[in-house]
C-alpha cells in the first residue's frame, strides 16, 4: 500500500498554487517532480564537495568520484545490467540514441535495412532518418492499429536476414501503450539484428532487467524519474558497445594522447569526453533509490488505480474520445472531445490550475495516423491523488461547455 500523504509531503512544488489555484501536475509524461531527498543531494553536492572528478588527488575529487560512480553502480543494480561500465551517462534519452545511431554508421551499409515503429517519438525517429542518409540504409516502419498497438505480425513480416537494427519504445509517450519489447528483441535476434529500446516513458512505471528482456541497448532520461534534467543513462552491452567508435573526443575518453595518435580509454570513459554533469549523475541515483523505496509493483498497481478510475470519468463526457486504448497501457489518456481544439482546453485548464500537454507530443506521426492536429494529454505519477483527477474532470467539463 502507498502512503500518498506521505509521499506527497516528499515533493515540494505540489504545494504550491498556480493561477491562484492548488497545482495538479498531470504532465508526468513530460517531466516528473522532484522529490525533496534529490533536491538535498544536488545541494549538498554543490555546498561541500563539489569538484571535478577522475582526475583529481585531493580529498574533494576523490568524494565527488565515488560518488558518482557509486551512481553508476546504483543504476547498474536498478536495470540488472552485468557490468557498471555498460551503464554511460548521457544528457538525456536523446544524447543517448545519438550517440547509439552515429556509432552505427561505420557498421551500416546501403542496402542494409533499419525498422522502427510507428509508435515512435521524434528522438527515436529523426537519428535514424539521418544513419540511413549517410549510409544509404532503408528506413521501414512497424505499422500500428487503430488501438495505438504495434501490429505484430506485420513486424514479424519485416524482419529479414536484410534488417540490422531495430529500434522500438518500451511504452509510448503519446498513448501510454506498453510494448511486446521481449518478442520484438527475440525475433530481431534470430536474423542477428541489434536492438535498441528507448524507455524514456517506461522507467517512470516498470523496472527494466536488461539481461532478462536480451537487450543490446536501452536508453532513458533521468528527468523523467525524479532525477534533474540533463542527465541520460545509455546501457549498452559490452560486446555492442566495443564496436561502436566513440561518439566525441576530447578529455576523459582518452587513453594516451599524441599528435600522431589517441588510443581510447575503456567502458565507460570512451563515451564520457569532457567533464559530465556530476551533481546530476549523482542526484539520478538518489532519485532512483528513492522510487524503489516505494517500489515500482506499488507504484504500478497505485497508478494503474489512478489511470481506471480516469479513464472511467472521461469516458461519460459526451464527444470525449480516448487514443491509445491498448490492453497494456501506463497512466496516460490522451484525448479530444468533439472539433474543440486541444490547445484551447489546455490554456482554461491551465487558468484552474491543471497541468496537461497538448499538442503533438514530439510523435507526429501518431497525430497522422489519427488523421488529428494533436490531444490532450493527461498523465498520472504516484504522488497523484483521486480527488485531483476529480478536479481535473471538473475544470474539463467546465472548458468543454465554454468551448463548445
Ligand atoms: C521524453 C521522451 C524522449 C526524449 O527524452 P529527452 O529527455 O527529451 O531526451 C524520447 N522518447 C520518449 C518515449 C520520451 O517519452
Amino acid at each position: 500500500m502507498l502512503d500518498i500523504n506521505k509521499i506527497r509531503e516528499d515533493f515540494p512544488i505540489l504545494k504550491r498554487e498556480v493561477n491562484g489555484k492548488p497545482l495538479v501536475y498531470f504532465d508526468n509524461a513530460a517531466t516528473s517532480q522532484t522529490p525533496q531527498v534529490v533536491i538535498d543531494a544536488i545541494v549538498d553536492y554543490y555546498s561541500t564537495y563539489n569538484a571535478n572528478i577522475h582526475r583529481g588527488v585531493h580529498s574533494l575529487s576523490q568524494e565527488a568520484t565515488d560518488a558518482y560512480e557509486q551512481a553508476r553502480i546504483k543504476i547498474q543494480k536498478h536495470f540488472n545490467a552485468a557490468q557498471s561500465y555498460e551503464i554511460i551517462f548521457t544528457s538525456g534519452t536523446t544524447h543517448s540514441i545519438n550517440l547509439v545511431s552515429s556509432g552505427f554508421e561505420s557498421l551500416i551499409n546501403q542496402g542494409d535495412e533499419v525498422l522502427l515503429s510507428a509508435l515512435e517519438h521524434h528522438s527515436n525517429i529523426v537519428p535514424w532518418q539521418m544513419l540511413c542518409e549517410k549510409t544509404g540504409a532503408t528506413l521501414k516502419v512497424i505499422p500500428m492499429t487503430q488501438s495505438g498497438e504495434l501490429d505484430m505480425a506485420a513486424f514479424a513480416k519485416a524482419v529479414t536476414p536484410k534488417t540490422k537494427l531495430v529500434f522500438v519504445n518500451h511504452v509510448s509517450n503519446a498513448l501510454g501503450t506498453v510494448n511486446d519489447i521481449k518478442t520484438i528483441i527475440a525475433k530481431a535476434h534470430s536474423v542477428g539484428a541489434a536492438v535498441l529500446i528507448d524507455g524514456a516513458q517506461a522507467t517512470p512505471h516498470i523496472k527494466p532487467d536488461v539481461q532478462a528482456l536480451d537487450v543490446d541497448f536501452y536508453v532513458c532520461s533521468a528527468h523523467k524519474i525524479c532525477g534533474p534534467t540533463g542527465v541520460g543513462i545509455l546501457y549498452g552491452k559490452q560486446e555492442w558497445l566495443d564496436k561502436l567508435p566513440p561518439y566525441q573526443g576530447g578529455g576523459e575518453m582518452i587513453e594516451t594522447v599524441t599528435f600522431e595518435k589517441t588510443t581510447y580509454a575503456g567502458l565507460p570513459h570512451k563515451f564520457e569526453a569532457g567533464t559530465p554533469n556530476i551533481c546530476g549523475g549523482i542526484a539520478t541515483g538518489v532519485g532512483l533509490d528513492y522510487m524503489n523505496s516505494i517500489g515500482f509493483d506499488t507504484i504500478a498497481t497505485y497508478e494503474n488505480e489512478l489511470l481506471t478510475y480516469a479513464t472511467e470519468k472521461l469516458i461519460a463526457i459526451d464527444g470525449l474520445k480516448i487514443y491509445g486504448t491498448s490492453k497494456e497501457k501506463t497512466a496516460v489518456i490522451s484525448f479530444n472531445v468533439g472539433e474543440i481544439h486541444p490547445y484551447d482546453i489546455g490554456t482554461i485548464l491551465d487558468k484552474l490550475g491543471i497541468a496537461v500537454r497538448t499538442g503533438h507530443h514530439c510523435a507526429q506521426p501518431i497525430m497522422d495516423f489519427y488523421k488529428i492536429p494533436g490531444t490532450v494529454r493527461a498523465s498520472f505519477s504516484f504522488y497523484n491523488t483521486m480527488e485531483e483527477i476529480d478536479i481535473f474532470v471538473a475544470g474539463l467539463e467546465k472548458a468543454v461547455l465554454m468551448l463548445s
